[in-house]
C-alpha cells in the first residue's frame, strides 16, 4: 500500500485517533444491534452505555493536546491532498464537539436511544401521543445544538450542515423549486397515461418469506454481495451500516406482501454498504473512512436501486429467477413485472414512493421540521399537518397517522435536518447516469448481462474511493466537473415514463 501520509505529525495524529476510531467502532455495532436483536427491555442500559461512550468521543476529539497537535500539523507546509483532506475532517469535528455541550450530547444520545423503541412501538399501535414527548424533546435539543452551532439564516442550516457539509436551506428551497412543478407536469402526465398509474396486481399479492429471502439474497449475490465482508439481517427501518474497511451490515424487511418493497430495500442498501466497501484502503482507522454526505451517500443508494434495479435490463435479467422462486409470478410477464416495479402513483408511505412522487415527500418533511424547529409549529400539531400538507401536495391522505407522521424512523433518532439529503441523492444518482453513459460503453448491455465489475470500477474512482477527503460540492466539481444540477434528473424521468426512449 503506498504510504500516502507521511507528516510525520499527522501520522502522530493517526497513532492517537486510532482511540476515537474504536468507539466510533463499537458504538456502530451498539446501533446495529440495537435495530435488529437487542431484546426491548435492554434499552435503558443500552441508553447510557451510548451516551457514555459518545461523551467519551467528544473528550477524546475536544482534548487539549489533540487539539494543538492537529492545529500544527495545519500549519505544515507541503502536506499532500490527502492530508489536507484528513486535516479539514477533523477540524471540522473538532469545531463541532467543542461548540456542544457534554450535557447536550449526553441528554440527545440519551433520549434519541429511547425514542427508537417507543417511536417503533408507536408506530406499531397508532399511537402518536406516546412518541409525542420524546419527539418535542428531540426538537427542543436539536434548537439548542443549533444555537450552539450557530448560523447565518435559519437554524435548520446549523443542522443540515451536519450531514451535507455547506449545504443551506436557501439552497434546498432553491431546488425544490426547480423541480416541484416540473416533477408535477410529469406526474400528471403519467397518471393521464395510466401505463405506469395503474394499480398493479402485485401490490397486493402475499409472498411467502423463506422464498422472498431466497430471492433476495441472491440478488444481492448477482450485485456482488460477499459474505466475508457483509451482512444482511431484518429491521423495523431498513438501514446500512459500515462497522469499517470490511464490514458493511444492511437490513431489509418483509411486511409480506408487495414484493419490491424489500427486494429494492435490498438493492437500495447495497448501494450504501458499496461505498464504504471501496474507500481507499489506506483509510483504514482514519476518519477519512467516510462517505463525503449523506446526500453523496444517498446518490450511491438511489443509482443502484432506481437507475438500475428498476431498469428493463435488470427487470429482465433477474426475472427467470424470480418467476422460479415467487410462483404467483407465473402469470405475468417480464413487462408486468417490469411496470410493477415502476408504479407512478401518490402514496403515503416514503419508502415506498416511486422515482417522480418520492421528493415530494420529502419536501413535506423538511417543511416541517424547518416549521417545528423555528417553533412556528408545534409538535403536538404535527399530525394533522402532516396529514393536511399531504393532501395538498399529493393528494392522498393518511388514515392512521402510523401511516403519516409516525412512518419514518428518523426523528426518533434526531436526525432533523437529515431528509433533504435524500433530494440531494436522488437527483445526483440522475447525475451521475448521465456521465456513466459516456464513459462506460454499452452500460444497459452490462446490466442486462448483470456484469457489474465495470460499472463498481467506475463509482469507485468517481466516488468510493475518495472518502471524506472533499465536502460534497467539491467532491462532484472534481469528479463530474460540475455542480448539482436538478435537469439530468427531470429529463430521465420524462424520458423514462413519458415514452421517450432511454
Ligand atoms: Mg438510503
Amino acid at each position: 500500500m503506498d504510504k500516502i501520509f507521511q507528516n510525520k505529525l499527522v501520522l502522530e495524529i493517526l497513532e492517537k485517533y486510532k482511540v476515537i476510531w474504536s468507539i466510533e467502532h463499537a458504538m456502530a455495532l451498539l446501533s446495529w444491534d440495537s435495530e435488529t436483536y437487542m431484546p426491548e427491555d435492554g434499552v435503558g442500559e443500552r441508553s447510557v452505555a451510548v451516551s457514555q461512550l459518545d461523551l467519551l468521543k467528544q473528550k477524546f476529539i475536544t482534548e487539549e493536546d489533540f487539539i494543538k497537535l492537529v492545529d500544527r500539523a495545519s500549519e505544515e507546509k507541503d502536506l499532500n491532498e490527502y492530508e489536507l483532506g484528513l486535516l479539514r475532517v477533523l477540524n471540522r469535528a473538532i469545531r463541532i464537539y467543542r461548540l456542544l455541550p457534554p450535557r447536550l450530547i449526553e441528554e440527545l444520545a440519551k433520549v434519541t436511544e429511547e425514542a427508537k423503541i417507543v417511536w417503533r412501538n408507536a408506530r406499531i399501535n397508532n399511537n402518536f401521543k406516546a412518541f409525542e414527548p420524546y419527539l418535542e424533546k428531540i426538537f427542543s435539543l436539536s434548537k439548542e445544538c443549533a444555537d450552539y452551532l450557530g448560523y447565518k439564516e435559519h437554524p435548520y442550516d446549523a443542522l443540515l450542515d451536519l450531514y451535507e457539509e455547506g449545504l443551506t436551506s436557501k439552497d434546498v428551497t432553491q431546488i425544490f423549486d426547480s423541480i416541484k412543478y416540473r416533477l408535477k407536469t410529469v406526474l400528471e402526465k403519467i397518471e393521464s397515461e395510466k401505463e405506469f398509474s395503474e394499480r398493479h396486481p402485485l401490490e397486493d399479492i402475499e409472498y411467502d418469506k423463506d422464498s422472498m429471502r431466497k430471492v433476495n439474497f441472491w440478488v444481492a449475490e448477482r450485485l456482488g454481495y460477499d459474505r466475508k465482508r457483509f451482512r444482511i439481517d431484518v429491521s423495523a427501518h431498513p438501514f446500512t451500516i459500515h462497522m469499517g474497511l470490511r464490514d458493511a451490515r444492511i437490513t431489509t424487511r418483509y411486511e409480506g406482501k408487495d414484493f419490491k418493497s424489500t427486494l429494492f430495500s435490498v438493492i437500495h442498501e447495497y448501494g450504501h454498504a458499496l461505498y464504504g466497501l471501496q474507500h481507499n484502503e489506506a483509510f483504514m482507522f482514519t476518519p477519512l473512512a467516510n462517505g463525503a454526505s449523506l446526500g453523496v451517500h444517498e446518490s450511491q443508494s438511489r443509482f443502484w436501486e432506481n437507475i438500475i434495479g428498476r431498469s428493463m435490463q435488470f427487470c429482465t435479467a433477474i426475472y427467470p429467477f424470480l418467476k422460479e422462486n415467487l410462483s404467483f409470478l407465473e402469470k405475468y410477464s417480464v413487462e408486468d413485472v417490469y411496470r410493477y416495479f415502476n408504479i407512478v402513483r401518490p402514496t403515503l408511505i416514503r419508502v415506498d414512493a416511486d422515482e417522480v412522487t418520492y421528493n415530494f415527500h420529502i419536501l413535506l418533511r423538511y417543511e416541517l421540521e424547518k416549521l417545528t424547529l423555528a417553533g412556528e409549529v408545534k409538535v403536538q400539531d404535527l399530525p394533522t399537518l402532516w396529514n393536511s400538507m399531504i393532501e395538498d401536495v399529493l393528494g392522498v391522505r393518511p388514515k392512521t397517522d402510523s401511516e403519516g407522521v409516525l412512518q419514518d424512523i428518523h426523528w426518533s433518532l434526531g436526525s432533523i435536518g437529515y431528509f433533504p439529503t435524500y433530494t440531494i441523492g436522488t437527483i445526483l444518482s440522475a447525475q451521475l447516469r448521465s456521465h456513466i453513459l459516456k464513459d462506460v460503453p454499452n452500460f444497459y448491455e452490462k446490466i442486462s448481462r448483470l456484469e457489474f465489475n465495470e460499472i463498481k470500477e467506475w463509482l469507485k474512482n468517481k466516488v468510493h474511493y475518495w472518502g471524506s477527503m472533499y465536502p460534497p460540492k467539491e467532491l462532484l466539481k472534481r469528479m463530474l466537473g460540475e455542480e448539482l444540477n436538478p435537469e439530468y434528473f427531470i429529463s430521465y424521468l420524462e424520458k423514462k415514463y413519458l415514452g421517450k426512449s432511454i
